[in-house]
């Protein structure tokens, strides 16, 4: 870890001490079922309408009994019917193999229907309280500007931002990069004045690295060249 990163996670940590999860949830089923509704959806959303989900469908047994069809209306405000097909599949396949309980390797949890490695972190590491980096869009855009990773993709960013942090502070260090992305390292206008972190931010001194996406593309093609 260079000088830079160091003062960096040192910030962020000042800056958002009590960072933690934005959903609400109080289990593994809830923490899988949320997550699922949060892609491409805002959290103030999902917390809108998982109590009556809750409410009605209160474990995976009961969500595994139900139909895409009938669950479909609860979440239709967070999106895709295909996050009520995967929900009720993912549940009839944890009712069915794990007896109603939600597993907890990642192996497990990526072979079920609609959950990709970041859901599956987030519920290894908010649920059953293992060590994770769960990279969303804010903690892949974050760690690239701010020179944490220099990843082409988000399964990189994880493996460079495993190697590089303490792992009792994975967990955390997601929610900062989050908070951050959220408030003040927004996507197309990032608040770099207002940033207490600007002096170490790689992307502040280099235009280019604002969208991290596009110069993902760049830095491949720099790869390739050099290869
Ligand atoms: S200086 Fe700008 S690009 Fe860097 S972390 Fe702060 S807001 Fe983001």
């Amino acid at each position: 870890m260079n000088e830079s990163q160091k003062n960096i996670l040192e910030g962020l940590e000042k800056l958002y001490p009590d960072a933690g999860p934005e959903l609400h949830f109080s289990n593994p089923y809830e923490t899988l079922v949320a997550t699922i509704l949060a892609a491409q959806c805002t959290d103030a959303r999902v917390n809108q309408v998982t109590p009556a989900v809750f409410r009605d469908f209160p474990d995976a047994k009961a969500m595994a009994q139900t139909t895409p069809e009938v669950l479909f209306p609860y979440v239709k405000s967070c999106g895709f019917k295909s996050k009520a097909v995967n929900i009720v599949n993912a549940c009839k396949i944890i009712a069915e193999k794990y007896d109603g309980q939600v597993p907890s390797t990642l192996e497990e949890l990526t072979a079920l229907p609609g959950v990709g490695r970041k859901t599956a972190n987030v519920v290894l590491a908010f649920s059953f309280g293992i060590p994770a980096i769960p990279v969303d869009t804010h903690v892949f855009r974050v760690a690239n500007r701010l020179g944490l990773s220099d990843a082409l993709t988000v399964e990189e960013t994880e493996k460079q931002l495993m190697a590089l942090i303490p792992r009792d502070k994975w967990s955390q260090a997601h929610h900062w990069m989050i908070y951050h992305g959220r408030r003040v390292c927004h996507s197309q206008r990032p608040d770099c004045e207002g940033c207490a972190l600007k002096s170490w931010c790689k992307a502040a001194h280099q235009e280019q690295m604002i969208n991290p996406k596009a110069d993902a593309k760049k830095r491949a093609q720099a790869r390739k060249a050099r290869s």
